[in-house]
């Protein structure tokens, strides 16, 4: 039952709003008239069609996405994005410009790699903390798009604002850990992506937002899956979807229009992670995200305890476990704690665990 359920602060999948679960649930069983469940319908028949087509719509209106985007239902997740890009709009350049602030990134241009040459337009410097400024990086005129990863979700770094561009060189951005997180200012780009996982519904359903000019060019070794031209002719249903993802999402794109849009998303992430950073930034050390300020996420917070004191960060693990939180362990890649505040998750779920944080510092600072 409901009484049951943790607080959620899992990266992915994560916490899917309990309105959305509860609406689930009710029509789980049977679909409205149709007399079967979604999971057991037809991605032909004509109420998938419908739901299809109001989760598109819904997506265009909450998100604000110019006509000039078509809204593509996808499968394989961001890593199956990684190759459908310049499979798609390599375009017969043959360089593309990476920006790699992390984790994410780094696997993007190395799947790329496969298809098209990277040039990262500046050095990784390890560890990940920091966006270098715009002005220092290094362009290539003839690349064939600039991609980058719009919040690490690992390292809990996220560009506040997309990296400056020019029209020739389109943008690719990753949004799978911040969607619909925040506005989206979609000027010169190209392709926006992201799986719902975390802030959209379920694992198995991956969204590219491509726009129109580019779809149509894609490498003749491009799987039909991944092949923008195929899902777009085929209204996304080129093979068969994944059905009871597009569902979800379109529930969870409901919740967002029902609880006041994505700017009202944003503030109360903006909230949530404020709780966040302060209490770290006022702990005089107790706790510490090595992230730089400016490019702080709000929606992953990766933190350490103790100056990465790992006992004592299995004792925090341990505590939240008994005051019913999951899902706070970080990335094996980084250690210590790691909170993902995703949409779903609520201001007051934040609160209790700056509350615990409060707790556990004052029991344990030395
Ligand atoms: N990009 C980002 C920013 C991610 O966080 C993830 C998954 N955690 C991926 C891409 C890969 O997504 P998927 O597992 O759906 O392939």
């Amino acid at each position: 039952s409901m009484t049951t359920k943790k607080i959620n602060f899992n990266a992915g999948p994560a916490k899917i709003p309990e309105a959305v679960m509860e609406k689930a649930a009710r029509e789980f069983l049977v679909y409205g008239n149709s007399g079967i469940s979604i999971l057991e319908m037809s991605h032909r028949s004509a109420d998938f069609t419908a739901i299809i087509k109001e989760t598109e719509k819904l997506m265009r209106e909450e998100m604000s996405i110019p006509n000039e985007f078509e809204v593509l239902f996808m499968q394989g997740g961001g890593t199956g994005q990684f190759a459908a890009i310049p499979l798609n709009i390599a375009r017969g350049k043959t360089v593309a410009d990476y920006a790699v602030t992390g984790t994410w990134s780094d696997k993007a241009a190395k799947e790329a790699e496969k298809y098209i040459d990277i040039h990262k337009v500046f050095t990784p410097t390890k560890p990940y903390t920091s966006i270098p400024s715009y002005s220092s990086w290094e362009r290539k005129s003839d690349a064939a798009y600039l991609y980058y990863c719009a919040n690490e979700t690992v390292h809990g770094i996220e560009f506040q604002t997309p990296p400056e561009s020019h029209p020739e060189v389109p943008l690719v951005a990753d949004i799978s850990s911040n969607f619909l997180s925040r506005p989206f200012d979609f000027i010169n780009h190209g392709i926006v992506f992201g799986g719902t996982q975390k802030n959209l519904g379920a694992a198995g359903l991956t969204v590219a937002l491509v726009r129109k000019d580019l779809i149509g060019h894609e490498d003749r070794h491009c799987p039909s899956i991944l092949s923008y031209k195929e899902m777009h002719a085929n209204n996304s249903v080129y093979n068969t979807p994944s059905v009871y993802g597009i569902y979800i999402t379109k529930l969870v794109l409901e919740w967002i229009r029902d609880g006041g849009g994505v700017d009202k998303l944003f503030a109360t992430n903006q909230e949530k992670s404020r709780l966040m950073y302060d209490i770290i930034d006022s702990s005089a050390g107790f706790f510490s995200c090595p992230v730089e300020k400016a490019h702080r996420s709000h929606m992953n917070v990766p933190f350490r305890i103790g100056g990465g004191d790992e006992a004592l960060e299995a004792t925090f693990l341990k505590g939240a476990t008994e005051r019913g939180m999951v899902g706070l362990k970080g990335h094996r890649a980084v250690g210590g704690i790691r909170a993902s505040i995703y949409n779903a998750v609520t201001l007051d779920e934040t609160r209790a665990l700056v509350d615990y944080m409060n707790e556990f510092e004052a029991a344990n600072r030395k």
